[in-house]
């Protein structure tokens, strides 16, 4: 397979292309690099099965042949970087969609759209299941990442409906893992690299919020296995084990010695209250389900950070 990753050089993206060259696919990473990181795909480099394509997808695709599969990863992806980049999460999710899609038509490519948990917003169905359709702020400092995601869903569902486009629509919950920005303001990497620095770690609100954690390798299998399914309908992916903000600070306090008191921080406007897949869907349609444990997979993404340091 000929395979085009958009955001190849972020975290999931640069995951993902190790994945599939690993698999035996030839691999083309498109990336401007305004969140992406260079060294996330520089053990590729010199590679026959990596080519790499530093470009804008907001102006285009500037890639020739075809391509057999099609991952649209391209976005700012933290709360941080989207309020920092607001325009170009909203023009990644609406304009470089649609770059994609009618890529994927004129090739004849199966394209699996990254989506996001963020989809439900602050979520009034718990779990959350596939069928229900959110509580989302379109106007709040949350909505350019959250209404571009719901904006690049139904371009997704056009595009399938009315143009014959394959697509595959994976919304991805909380990620964690190795090649996380230290400094992406996302929770697992701030309150890792703050433990590893003897700093206190900064808790918004009471903490009693919580988030289901999956581990990057099983998120990336889920990946494989839904671009390879027939599931047309969006797909939740994520590890279903639900726990409050404050839990998962005890749990670095306990891998990583630090003495640091918990410091409280306001909690920012619009932060979902609960949040927890339902995969009964990746369950039946793709025999997917994480298996990496949260703590193995917090050990790993600790001694990533400590090797940073
Ligand atoms: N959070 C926190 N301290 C931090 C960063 C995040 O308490 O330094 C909280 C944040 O308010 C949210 C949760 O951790 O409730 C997950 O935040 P993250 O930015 O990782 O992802 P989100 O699920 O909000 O997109």
């Amino acid at each position: 397979m000929r395979v085009l990753v958009t955001g190849g050089a972020g975290f999931l993206g640069s995951h993902l292309t190790d994945r599939l060259i690993n698999d035996g696919h030839q691999v083309v990473v498109l990336d401007n690099f305004i969140t992406g990181n260079p060294s996330n795909i520089g053990h590729l480099k010199g590679s026959p099965s990596f080519e790499l394509v530093e470009a804008d997808l907001c102006d285009g695709i500037p890639v020739d042949g075809t391509f057999d599969w099609i991952f649209h990863l391209a976005s700012p992806a933290s709360p941080i970087d989207y309020v920092e980049l607001p325009f170009e999460t909203l023009y990644v999710g609406s304009d470089g969609a649609r770059h994609v899609l009618n890529r994927a038509v004129q090739d004849n490519a199966r394209v699996m759209l990254a989506s996001t948990s963020e989809v439900y917003g602050d979520p009034l169905v718990h779990p959350q299941v596939e069928s229900y359709w959110g509580n989302v702020n379109p106007i709040g400092p949350r909505s350019v990442y959250d209404e571009a995601k719901r904006y690049s869903e139904a371009l997704a569902m056009a595009f399938a409906r009315y143009k014959g486009a394959q697509v595959r629509i994976a919304r991805i919950f909380n990620t964690f893992g190795p090649r996380m920005r230290s400094n992406d303001g996302r929770v697992v990497p701030a309150f890792a690299t703050q433990a590893l620095m003897g700093k206190s770690l900064t808790v918004f609100g009471d903490g009693t919020q919580t988030r289901s954690f999956c581990f990057v390798s099983d998120l990336i299998s889920g990946f494989i296995k839904l671009i390879e399914s027939d599931l047309t309908e969006p797909c939740n992916l994520g590890n279903p084990s639900e726990r409050t903000i404050l839990d998962l600070a005890e749990h670095i306090h306990r891998i990583v010695d630090n003495p640091a008191p918990i410091a409280f921080r306001p909690l920012p406007e619009d932060d979902p209250t609960r949040r927890k897949p339902d995969i009964t869907r990746a369950r039946k349609h793709l025999n997917w389900e994480p298996v990496v444990s949260f703590e193995d997979g917090l050990e790993q993404t600790i001694d990533y950070f400590r090797n940073c340091l």
